[in-house]
């Protein structure tokens, strides 16, 4: 198993704080960005400081832009989604 991350600022090991996390990694597109692809890892958190990361990612994503099912895969992940605000819901699309 890989050495646990490390919080540089506090000196501690990031500890596993919430398995299952979604996230969408996006694209530019026109003037902004689109969904990209669809990942899932878990997020370890600093009990120093408090910041966040995500590790344990596939080394595959598990939905891509080009896929018939992708905006479906997205939309029932929704409300479990992290993205970067600059995106749009899919729903808006
Ligand atoms: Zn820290």
């Amino acid at each position: 198993m890989p050495m646990k991350p490390i919080c540089v600022t506090c000196k501690l090991f990031y500890r596993p704080s919430r398995n299952g996390v979604w996230f969408l990694e996006g694209m530019p597109s026109g003037a902004g960005w689109a969904p990209y692809k669809l990942w899932h890892g878990d997020e370890w958190s600093c009990r120093g400081c408090g910041s966040t990361i995500i590790v344990g990612v596939a080394p595959q994503p598990f939905s891509e832009h080009f896929e018939p099912d992708f905006k479906r895969k997205v939309e029932l992940r929704l409300e479990q989604i992290w993205s970067n605000p600059i995106f749009k819901s899919m729903t808006e699309q």
